[in-house]
Protein backbone atom coordinates (compact mmCIF):
# COMPACT_ATOMS: atom_id res chain seq x y z
CA UNK A 1 0.00 0.00 0.00
CA UNK A 2 1.25 3.62 -0.66
CA UNK A 3 2.36 5.39 2.46
CA UNK A 4 2.36 8.76 0.53
CA UNK A 5 -0.73 10.75 0.22
CA UNK A 6 -1.41 14.39 -0.84
CA UNK A 7 -4.21 14.35 1.90
CA UNK A 8 -4.69 11.99 5.07
CA UNK A 9 -8.02 12.15 6.96
CA UNK A 10 -8.17 10.82 10.34
CA UNK A 11 -11.35 9.64 11.22
CA UNK A 12 -13.92 8.28 8.74
CA UNK A 13 -17.30 10.19 10.00
CA UNK A 14 -19.77 12.49 8.32
CA UNK A 15 -16.61 14.97 8.53
CA UNK A 16 -13.88 12.81 7.52
CA UNK A 17 -15.25 10.39 4.68
CA UNK A 18 -16.78 13.60 2.71
CA UNK A 19 -13.79 15.29 3.31
CA UNK A 20 -11.92 12.16 1.71
CA UNK A 21 -14.58 11.75 -1.40
CA UNK A 22 -14.10 15.36 -2.09
CA UNK A 23 -10.73 15.37 -1.47
CA UNK A 24 -10.41 12.86 -4.16
CA UNK A 25 -12.68 14.46 -6.74
CA UNK A 26 -10.86 16.95 -6.96
CA UNK A 27 -7.73 14.63 -7.98
CA UNK A 28 -6.07 14.42 -4.74
CA UNK A 29 -4.25 11.28 -3.91
CA UNK A 30 -6.17 10.39 -0.86
CA UNK A 31 -6.34 8.09 2.26
CA UNK A 32 -8.86 7.79 5.11
CA UNK A 33 -7.78 6.25 8.75
CA UNK A 34 -10.39 5.11 10.74
CA UNK A 35 -9.96 2.51 13.55
CA UNK A 36 -13.42 1.46 14.06
CA UNK A 37 -14.13 -2.07 11.79
CA UNK A 38 -16.52 -0.18 9.54
CA UNK A 39 -16.72 3.34 8.28
CA UNK A 40 -19.10 6.35 9.11
CA UNK A 41 -18.03 6.92 12.57
CA UNK A 42 -20.64 7.77 15.44
CA UNK A 43 -23.15 8.99 12.74
CA UNK A 44 -23.53 5.92 10.42
CA UNK A 45 -22.58 3.40 13.19
CA UNK A 46 -23.68 4.25 16.90
CA UNK A 47 -25.47 7.64 16.28
CA UNK A 48 -27.68 9.56 13.70
CA UNK A 49 -28.72 6.17 11.54
CA UNK A 50 -28.98 3.40 14.17
CA UNK A 51 -31.05 6.18 16.13
CA UNK A 52 -33.47 7.18 13.51
CA UNK A 53 -34.25 3.63 12.36
CA UNK A 54 -35.00 2.87 15.98
CA UNK A 55 -37.10 5.75 15.84
CA UNK A 56 -38.74 5.21 12.36
CA UNK A 57 -39.84 1.58 13.58
CA UNK A 58 -41.14 2.80 17.31
CA UNK A 59 -43.18 5.14 15.76
CA UNK A 60 -44.85 3.18 13.56
CA UNK A 61 -45.31 0.82 16.67
CA UNK A 62 -46.77 3.61 18.47
CA UNK A 63 -48.85 4.69 15.53
CA UNK A 64 -50.36 1.43 14.90
CA UNK A 65 -51.10 0.99 18.97
CA UNK A 66 -52.73 4.29 19.57
CA UNK A 67 -52.87 6.29 16.47
CA UNK A 68 -54.65 4.10 13.78
CA UNK A 69 -58.35 3.62 15.76
CA UNK A 70 -58.75 7.39 15.25
CA UNK A 71 -58.59 7.02 11.57
CA UNK A 72 -61.30 3.96 11.59
CA UNK A 73 -58.73 1.40 11.63
CA UNK A 74 -58.72 -1.33 13.67
CA UNK A 75 -56.57 -3.69 14.57
CA UNK A 76 -56.19 -6.55 16.71
CA UNK A 77 -53.71 -6.95 19.53
CA UNK A 78 -50.40 -5.84 18.39
CA UNK A 79 -46.85 -7.48 19.70
CA UNK A 80 -44.01 -6.17 19.82
CA UNK A 81 -41.13 -7.99 18.51
CA UNK A 82 -38.17 -6.14 19.40
CA UNK A 83 -35.34 -8.53 18.18
CA UNK A 84 -36.50 -7.94 14.92
CA UNK A 85 -36.54 -4.58 15.42
CA UNK A 86 -33.20 -4.28 16.49
CA UNK A 87 -31.49 -6.31 13.56
CA UNK A 88 -33.55 -3.98 10.92
CA UNK A 89 -31.64 -0.97 12.61
CA UNK A 90 -28.36 -3.47 12.45
CA UNK A 91 -29.22 -4.10 8.57
CA UNK A 92 -30.03 -0.42 8.47
CA UNK A 93 -26.84 0.55 9.59
CA UNK A 94 -24.50 -1.81 7.46
CA UNK A 95 -26.56 -0.63 4.31
CA UNK A 96 -24.85 2.68 5.02
CA UNK A 97 -21.42 1.57 6.22
CA UNK A 98 -21.06 -0.15 3.20
CA UNK A 99 -22.46 2.30 1.09
CA UNK A 100 -18.97 4.33 2.33
CA UNK A 101 -16.61 1.23 1.72
CA UNK A 102 -18.29 1.52 -2.37
CA UNK A 103 -17.92 5.27 -2.12
CA UNK A 104 -14.26 5.43 -1.20
CA UNK A 105 -13.52 2.35 -3.67
CA UNK A 106 -15.60 4.36 -6.17
CA UNK A 107 -13.50 7.68 -5.57
CA UNK A 108 -10.45 5.62 -5.04
CA UNK A 109 -9.88 6.64 -1.27
CA UNK A 110 -7.50 4.50 -0.01
CA UNK A 111 -8.97 3.17 3.69
CA UNK A 112 -5.57 2.83 5.89
CA UNK A 113 -6.81 0.58 9.07
CA UNK A 114 -6.04 1.01 12.76
CA UNK A 115 -6.08 4.18 14.40
CA UNK A 116 -3.65 7.18 13.71
CA UNK A 117 -1.12 8.42 15.98
CA UNK A 118 0.95 11.77 15.03
CA UNK A 119 4.71 10.81 15.30
CA UNK A 120 5.45 14.42 14.13
CA UNK A 121 3.85 17.31 12.62
CA UNK A 122 4.27 15.41 9.06
CA UNK A 123 3.79 11.57 9.62
CA UNK A 124 0.96 9.44 11.76
CA UNK A 125 1.83 5.95 12.92
CA UNK A 126 -1.29 3.71 11.77
CA UNK A 127 -0.62 -0.13 13.14
CA UNK A 128 3.30 -0.06 13.11
CA UNK A 129 3.17 1.35 9.69
CA UNK A 130 4.25 4.98 9.20
CA UNK A 131 2.41 7.49 6.24
CA UNK A 132 3.18 10.87 5.22
CA UNK A 133 1.29 13.70 3.98
CA UNK A 134 1.05 16.75 2.19
CA UNK A 135 -1.92 18.00 4.45
CA UNK A 136 -3.69 16.07 7.27
CA UNK A 137 -7.40 16.92 8.35
CA UNK A 138 -8.19 15.77 11.76
CA UNK A 139 -11.88 14.36 12.11
CA UNK A 140 -11.78 12.28 15.48
CA UNK A 141 -15.00 13.46 16.38
CA UNK A 142 -16.38 12.85 20.16
CA UNK A 143 -17.69 10.86 22.59
CA UNK A 144 -20.25 10.79 25.73
CA UNK A 145 -19.66 13.49 28.54
CA UNK A 146 -19.46 11.29 31.32
CA UNK A 147 -20.14 12.22 34.89
CA UNK A 148 -18.75 11.92 38.24
CA UNK A 149 -20.63 9.29 40.47
CA UNK A 150 -22.57 7.84 37.86
CA UNK A 151 -20.28 5.03 36.05
CA UNK A 152 -21.82 3.53 33.29
CA UNK A 153 -21.31 0.08 32.14
CA UNK A 154 -23.27 0.01 28.82
CA UNK A 155 -25.59 -2.54 30.62
CA UNK A 156 -27.83 -0.71 32.84
CA UNK A 157 -26.66 2.59 33.27
CA UNK A 158 -25.94 3.36 29.62
CA UNK A 159 -24.94 5.85 27.02
CA UNK A 160 -26.18 6.29 23.70
CA UNK A 161 -24.20 3.50 22.48
CA UNK A 162 -26.06 1.43 24.74
CA UNK A 163 -29.55 2.63 24.86
CA UNK A 164 -29.39 1.79 21.25
CA UNK A 165 -29.21 -2.02 22.06
CA UNK A 166 -31.03 -2.69 25.09
CA UNK A 167 -32.88 -6.57 24.22
CA UNK A 168 -35.96 -5.30 26.50
CA UNK A 169 -38.18 -2.80 26.81
CA UNK A 170 -37.14 -1.21 30.51
CA UNK A 171 -40.38 -0.44 32.89
CA UNK A 172 -38.62 3.14 34.24
CA UNK A 173 -35.88 4.49 32.05
CA UNK A 174 -34.47 7.24 33.49
CA UNK A 175 -32.57 10.12 31.23
CA UNK A 176 -30.05 12.09 32.55
CA UNK A 177 -29.82 15.08 30.69
CA UNK A 178 -32.40 16.96 28.67
CA UNK A 179 -30.66 17.54 25.22
CA UNK A 180 -31.52 16.13 22.06
CA UNK A 181 -30.14 12.82 22.26
CA UNK A 182 -31.54 11.90 25.42
CA UNK A 183 -34.73 12.90 24.60
CA UNK A 184 -34.97 11.11 20.97
CA UNK A 185 -34.03 7.90 22.82
CA UNK A 186 -36.13 8.59 25.48
CA UNK A 187 -38.92 8.47 23.17
CA UNK A 188 -38.06 5.44 21.52
CA UNK A 189 -38.49 3.65 24.37
CA UNK A 190 -41.82 5.48 25.91
CA UNK A 191 -43.37 4.67 22.45
CA UNK A 192 -42.29 0.96 23.12
CA UNK A 193 -43.46 0.86 26.54
CA UNK A 194 -41.57 2.55 29.03
CA UNK A 195 -42.13 4.81 31.90
CA UNK A 196 -39.64 7.89 30.91
CA UNK A 197 -38.12 10.40 33.67
CA UNK A 198 -36.10 12.82 32.31
CA UNK A 199 -33.68 14.94 34.91
CA UNK A 200 -31.96 17.90 33.46
CA UNK A 201 -29.99 20.77 35.76
CA UNK A 202 -31.33 23.25 34.25
CA UNK A 203 -35.03 24.93 34.48
CA UNK A 204 -35.70 24.05 30.63
CA UNK A 205 -35.07 21.12 27.83
CA UNK A 206 -33.05 21.69 24.84
CA UNK A 207 -30.92 24.35 25.67
CA UNK A 208 -29.75 26.50 22.69
CA UNK A 209 -33.46 26.17 21.25
CA UNK A 210 -35.74 29.05 21.40
CA UNK A 211 -36.96 28.81 24.58
CA UNK A 212 -40.40 28.73 23.57
CA UNK A 213 -40.33 26.49 21.17
CA UNK A 214 -38.68 24.26 24.24
CA UNK A 215 -41.38 24.99 26.63
CA UNK A 216 -43.91 23.83 23.93
CA UNK A 217 -42.06 20.99 23.40
CA UNK A 218 -41.60 20.24 27.06
CA UNK A 219 -45.81 20.45 27.24
CA UNK A 220 -45.73 17.97 24.19
CA UNK A 221 -43.97 15.36 25.70
CA UNK A 222 -45.61 15.63 28.84
CA UNK A 223 -48.97 15.45 27.57
CA UNK A 224 -47.43 12.60 25.80
CA UNK A 225 -46.79 10.97 29.67
CA UNK A 226 -42.71 11.74 30.06
CA UNK A 227 -42.17 13.01 33.38
CA UNK A 228 -39.86 15.86 33.99
CA UNK A 229 -37.55 16.62 36.46
CA UNK A 230 -36.04 19.74 35.85
CA UNK A 231 -33.66 22.28 38.06
CA UNK A 232 -32.39 18.88 39.28
CA UNK A 233 -28.63 17.03 39.13
CA UNK A 234 -27.87 13.74 39.66
CA UNK A 235 -24.43 13.21 42.06
CA UNK A 236 -24.58 9.41 42.34
CA UNK A 237 -25.99 6.06 40.98
CA UNK A 238 -25.93 2.52 42.82
CA UNK A 239 -26.55 -0.09 40.24
CA UNK A 240 -28.76 -3.17 42.66
CA UNK A 241 -30.05 -6.65 41.43
CA UNK A 242 -33.59 -4.46 40.89
CA UNK A 243 -32.18 -1.91 38.92
CA UNK A 244 -30.12 1.30 39.60
CA UNK A 245 -30.68 3.96 42.22
CA UNK A 246 -30.06 7.68 41.78
CA UNK A 247 -29.26 10.36 44.06
CA UNK A 248 -31.04 13.61 43.04
CA UNK A 249 -30.61 16.97 44.58
CA UNK A 250 -31.67 20.15 43.62
CA UNK A 251 -29.53 22.23 40.83
CA UNK A 252 -29.33 25.12 43.52
CA UNK A 253 -28.74 22.80 46.11
CA UNK A 254 -30.69 21.37 49.09
CA UNK A 255 -31.79 17.70 50.45
CA UNK A 256 -30.92 15.16 48.61
CA UNK A 257 -33.54 12.08 47.61
CA UNK A 258 -33.54 8.96 45.79
CA UNK A 259 -34.92 7.34 42.51
CA UNK A 260 -35.41 3.72 41.12
CA UNK A 261 -34.77 3.31 38.00
CA UNK A 262 -34.28 -0.10 35.29
CA UNK A 263 -32.00 1.78 33.13
CA UNK A 264 -30.31 4.72 33.31
CA UNK A 265 -29.11 7.14 29.94
CA UNK A 266 -26.82 9.36 30.67
CA UNK A 267 -26.99 11.74 27.88
CA UNK A 268 -25.33 15.18 29.14
CA UNK A 269 -23.49 15.84 26.09
CA UNK A 270 -20.52 15.09 23.87
CA UNK A 271 -16.86 16.16 24.50
CA UNK A 272 -14.47 16.38 20.68
CA UNK A 273 -12.29 12.91 21.24
CA UNK A 274 -8.42 13.24 20.46
CA UNK A 275 -7.42 10.11 22.42
CA UNK A 276 -4.69 8.64 21.31
CA UNK A 277 -4.07 10.70 18.75
CA UNK A 278 -0.78 12.15 19.98
CA UNK A 279 -1.02 15.56 19.03
CA UNK A 280 1.69 16.96 21.49
CA UNK A 281 3.87 15.14 19.11
CA UNK A 282 2.44 17.13 16.22
CA UNK A 283 2.63 20.18 17.98
CA UNK A 284 -0.99 20.99 17.59
CA UNK A 285 -2.92 23.43 20.55
CA UNK A 286 -6.24 22.20 21.96
CA UNK A 287 -8.80 24.85 23.52
CA UNK A 288 -10.02 24.58 27.58
CA UNK A 289 -12.23 22.56 26.52
CA UNK A 290 -10.06 20.12 24.61
CA UNK A 291 -11.25 20.20 21.29
CA UNK A 292 -8.79 21.28 18.57
CA UNK A 293 -7.98 24.79 17.81
CA UNK A 294 -8.76 26.13 14.69
CA UNK A 295 -9.01 29.19 12.73
CA UNK A 296 -11.82 30.25 10.17
CA UNK A 297 -10.56 28.29 7.61
CA UNK A 298 -10.11 24.81 9.85
CA UNK A 299 -6.06 26.07 9.69
CA UNK A 300 -4.87 24.62 13.19
CA UNK A 301 -1.42 26.28 15.13
CA UNK A 302 0.69 23.87 13.00
CA UNK A 303 1.11 24.28 9.17
CA UNK A 304 -0.85 21.74 6.78
CA UNK A 305 -2.14 20.23 9.69
CA UNK A 306 -6.40 20.88 9.99
CA UNK A 307 -9.47 19.44 11.74
CA UNK A 308 -13.20 19.47 11.43
CA UNK A 309 -16.46 18.21 12.84
CA UNK A 310 -17.16 17.91 16.12
CA UNK A 311 -13.31 17.85 17.25
CA UNK A 312 -13.79 21.39 16.80
CA UNK A 313 -16.34 24.50 17.88
CA UNK A 314 -19.50 24.78 16.64
CA UNK A 315 -22.84 22.53 16.17
CA UNK A 316 -22.20 18.75 17.15
CA UNK A 317 -23.64 17.95 13.96
CA UNK A 318 -23.38 15.19 11.14
CA UNK A 319 -23.91 17.79 8.35
CA UNK A 320 -21.68 20.81 9.84
CA UNK A 321 -19.33 17.75 9.94
CA UNK A 322 -19.56 16.84 6.42
CA UNK A 323 -20.03 21.16 5.04
CA UNK A 324 -16.52 21.59 6.98
CA UNK A 325 -15.39 18.23 5.26
CA UNK A 326 -16.12 19.88 1.48
CA UNK A 327 -14.82 23.44 2.49
CA UNK A 328 -11.59 21.83 3.22
CA UNK A 329 -10.95 19.63 0.97
CA UNK A 330 -11.98 22.37 -1.72
CA UNK A 331 -9.40 24.76 0.07
CA UNK A 332 -6.58 21.84 -0.37
CA UNK A 333 -7.34 21.71 -3.62
CA UNK A 334 -7.05 25.50 -4.58
CA UNK A 335 -10.91 27.10 -4.29
CA UNK A 336 -12.69 28.25 -1.76
CA UNK A 337 -14.40 26.25 0.30
CA UNK A 338 -16.53 28.37 2.43
CA UNK A 339 -19.51 27.38 5.22
CA UNK A 340 -22.49 29.77 6.48
CA UNK A 341 -22.87 28.97 10.41
CA UNK A 342 -25.73 30.99 10.26
CA UNK A 343 -27.65 28.23 7.55
CA UNK A 344 -27.31 25.14 9.76
CA UNK A 345 -30.19 23.48 10.53
CA UNK A 346 -30.44 21.22 13.52
CA UNK A 347 -33.04 19.38 14.09
CA UNK A 348 -34.81 16.86 17.28
CA UNK A 349 -36.25 13.40 15.26
CA UNK A 350 -39.38 13.22 17.99
CA UNK A 351 -42.94 13.03 17.62
CA UNK A 352 -43.87 16.05 16.55
CA UNK A 353 -39.99 16.95 15.23
CA UNK A 354 -38.51 20.19 16.45
CA UNK A 355 -36.15 22.11 13.61
CA UNK A 356 -34.65 25.39 13.68
CA UNK A 357 -31.80 27.45 11.72
CA UNK A 358 -30.59 30.63 11.91
CA UNK A 359 -30.89 33.09 15.80
CA UNK A 360 -33.46 32.04 18.70
CA UNK A 361 -35.55 35.17 20.22
CA UNK A 362 -33.35 34.78 23.26
CA UNK A 363 -29.93 35.06 20.47
CA UNK A 364 -31.24 38.69 19.38
CA UNK A 365 -32.81 39.83 22.14
CA UNK A 366 -29.20 39.75 23.70
CA UNK A 367 -27.21 40.75 20.55
CA UNK A 368 -29.23 43.85 20.77
CA UNK A 369 -30.95 43.02 17.59
CA UNK A 370 -35.04 44.25 16.79
CA UNK A 371 -36.55 41.77 15.01
CA UNK A 372 -40.46 41.39 14.31
CA UNK A 373 -42.44 37.98 14.56
CA UNK A 374 -44.55 35.35 12.79
CA UNK A 375 -46.07 32.47 14.25
CA UNK A 376 -49.05 30.18 12.48
CA UNK A 377 -50.18 27.08 14.85
CA UNK A 378 -50.80 23.51 12.77
CA UNK A 379 -54.15 23.61 14.39
CA UNK A 380 -55.30 26.36 11.16
CA UNK A 381 -53.65 23.87 8.73
CA UNK A 382 -56.01 21.82 6.71
CA UNK A 383 -53.35 19.25 6.55
CA UNK A 384 -51.86 18.24 9.50
CA UNK A 385 -55.47 18.12 10.81
CA UNK A 386 -55.92 15.56 8.15
CA UNK A 387 -52.72 13.78 9.40
CA UNK A 388 -54.19 14.12 12.71
CA UNK A 389 -51.20 15.99 13.47
CA UNK A 390 -51.99 19.43 14.75
CA UNK A 391 -49.36 19.90 17.97
CA UNK A 392 -47.23 22.50 17.23
CA UNK A 393 -46.63 25.94 15.35
CA UNK A 394 -43.79 27.76 12.64
CA UNK A 395 -42.42 31.07 14.39
CA UNK A 396 -40.30 33.26 11.95
CA UNK A 397 -38.29 35.92 12.80
CA UNK A 398 -37.15 38.67 10.34
CA UNK A 399 -35.18 42.15 10.85
CA UNK A 400 -37.18 44.96 12.40
CA UNK A 401 -36.05 47.48 9.77
CA UNK A 402 -35.08 45.17 6.40
CA UNK A 403 -37.56 41.96 7.12
CA UNK A 404 -34.15 39.67 6.32
CA UNK A 405 -34.84 36.43 7.63
CA UNK A 406 -33.23 36.04 11.00
CA UNK A 407 -34.11 32.61 12.06
CA UNK A 408 -36.90 30.61 11.32
CA UNK A 409 -38.48 27.71 14.47
CA UNK A 410 -40.44 24.82 13.83
CA UNK A 411 -42.29 22.22 16.34
CA UNK A 412 -44.97 19.85 14.38
CA UNK A 413 -45.33 17.36 12.09
CA UNK A 414 -42.11 16.92 9.44
CA UNK A 415 -40.45 19.99 11.06
CA UNK A 416 -36.87 18.63 9.80
CA UNK A 417 -38.21 18.85 6.09
CA UNK A 418 -40.30 22.09 6.85
CA UNK A 419 -37.05 23.48 7.67
CA UNK A 420 -35.05 23.00 4.63
CA UNK A 421 -36.84 25.91 2.59
CA UNK A 422 -36.27 28.71 5.37
CA UNK A 423 -32.76 27.32 5.59
CA UNK A 424 -32.44 27.59 1.61
CA UNK A 425 -34.41 31.12 2.37
CA UNK A 426 -31.93 32.49 5.03
CA UNK A 427 -28.98 31.31 2.43
CA UNK A 428 -30.06 33.41 0.02
CA UNK A 429 -30.49 36.36 2.01
CA UNK A 430 -34.32 36.26 1.54
CA UNK A 431 -37.00 38.06 3.49
CA UNK A 432 -39.87 37.30 5.47
CA UNK A 433 -41.95 38.37 2.20
CA UNK A 434 -40.36 36.49 -0.13
CA UNK A 435 -41.26 33.30 1.63
CA UNK A 436 -45.05 34.64 2.26
CA UNK A 437 -44.80 35.52 -1.96
CA UNK A 438 -43.73 32.07 -2.61
CA UNK A 439 -46.43 29.50 -4.21
CA UNK A 440 -46.91 26.48 -1.92
CA UNK A 441 -49.10 23.23 -2.75
CA UNK A 442 -52.10 23.13 -1.27
CA UNK A 443 -52.73 21.12 1.18
CA UNK A 444 -49.25 20.67 2.52
CA UNK A 445 -47.93 21.12 5.68
CA UNK A 446 -45.52 24.02 4.34
CA UNK A 447 -48.41 25.89 3.56
CA UNK A 448 -47.81 26.98 7.72
CA UNK A 449 -44.50 28.32 6.56
CA UNK A 450 -45.58 30.24 4.36
CA UNK A 451 -48.38 31.21 6.86
CA UNK A 452 -46.00 32.13 9.41
CA UNK A 453 -43.89 34.50 6.60
CA UNK A 454 -47.24 36.05 6.36
CA UNK A 455 -48.08 36.88 10.11
CA UNK A 456 -44.23 38.59 10.17
CA UNK A 457 -46.88 41.31 8.25
CA UNK A 458 -49.76 41.08 10.71
CA UNK A 459 -51.25 39.10 7.42
CA UNK A 460 -51.47 35.58 7.70
CA UNK A 461 -54.97 34.31 5.82
CA UNK A 462 -55.89 31.36 7.62
CA UNK A 463 -55.86 32.57 11.13
C1 LIG B 1 -27.14 8.90 19.46
C2 LIG B 1 -26.71 10.02 18.54
C3 LIG B 1 -27.59 10.51 17.61
C4 LIG B 1 -27.21 11.54 16.76
N1 LIG B 1 -28.11 11.99 15.84
C5 LIG B 1 -27.76 12.98 15.01
C6 LIG B 1 -28.68 13.44 14.01
O1 LIG B 1 -29.79 12.95 13.89
N2 LIG B 1 -28.26 14.41 13.17
C7 LIG B 1 -27.02 14.99 13.28
O2 LIG B 1 -26.70 15.89 12.51
N3 LIG B 1 -26.13 14.57 14.21
C8 LIG B 1 -26.48 13.57 15.06
N4 LIG B 1 -25.57 13.13 15.98
C9 LIG B 1 -24.25 13.77 16.02
C10 LIG B 1 -23.35 13.22 14.91
O3 LIG B 1 -23.25 11.83 15.04
C11 LIG B 1 -21.99 13.88 14.97
O4 LIG B 1 -22.14 15.29 14.93
C12 LIG B 1 -21.13 13.45 13.79
O5 LIG B 1 -20.98 12.05 13.77
C13 LIG B 1 -19.75 14.13 13.85
O6 LIG B 1 -19.00 13.70 12.76
P1 LIG B 1 -17.41 13.69 12.80
O7 LIG B 1 -17.00 13.26 11.44
O8 LIG B 1 -16.91 14.96 13.33
O9 LIG B 1 -17.02 12.58 13.89
P2 LIG B 1 -17.49 11.09 14.19
O10 LIG B 1 -18.72 10.73 13.46
O11 LIG B 1 -17.51 10.98 15.67
O12 LIG B 1 -16.34 10.19 13.59
C14 LIG B 1 -15.05 10.20 14.10
C15 LIG B 1 -14.38 8.91 13.72
O13 LIG B 1 -12.99 9.03 13.98
C16 LIG B 1 -12.51 7.79 14.44
N5 LIG B 1 -11.26 8.03 15.15
C17 LIG B 1 -11.08 8.70 16.32
N6 LIG B 1 -9.77 8.75 16.65
C18 LIG B 1 -9.11 8.09 15.66
C19 LIG B 1 -7.75 7.81 15.42
N7 LIG B 1 -6.78 8.24 16.23
N8 LIG B 1 -7.43 7.09 14.31
C20 LIG B 1 -8.39 6.65 13.47
N9 LIG B 1 -9.70 6.89 13.66
C21 LIG B 1 -10.06 7.62 14.72
C22 LIG B 1 -13.63 7.26 15.31
O14 LIG B 1 -13.54 5.86 15.44
C23 LIG B 1 -14.87 7.70 14.52
O15 LIG B 1 -15.29 6.69 13.66
C24 LIG B 1 -25.91 12.08 16.84
C25 LIG B 1 -25.00 11.57 17.76
C26 LIG B 1 -25.39 10.56 18.61
C27 LIG B 1 -24.39 10.01 19.59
Amino acid sequence: MDQNFDVIVIGSGPGGYVCAIRAAQLGLKTACVEKRETLGGTCLNIGCIPSKALLQSSENFHEIAHGAKEHGIEIGEIKLDLARMQARKGEVVTANTKGVEFLFKKNKVTWIKGAAKFLSATEIDVAGTSYTAKNFVIATGSESVPLKGVEVDEKKIVTSTGALELDAVPKHLVVIGGGVIGLELGSVWHRLGAEVTVIEFLDHITPGLDLEISSQFQKILTKQGFKFRLGQKVTGAKVTDAGVTLTVEPAKGGPAETVEADIVLLAIGRYAYTGGLGLDAAGVETDERGRVKTDAHFATNIPHIFAIGDVITGPMLAHKAEDEGVAIAERLAGQAGHVNYDAIPSVVYTWPEVAAVGKSEEELKKAGIAYKVGKFPFTANGRARAMAATDGFVKILSDAASDKLLGAHIIGPDAGTLIAELTTAIEFGASAEDVARICHAHPTLSEAVKEAALAVDGRALHI
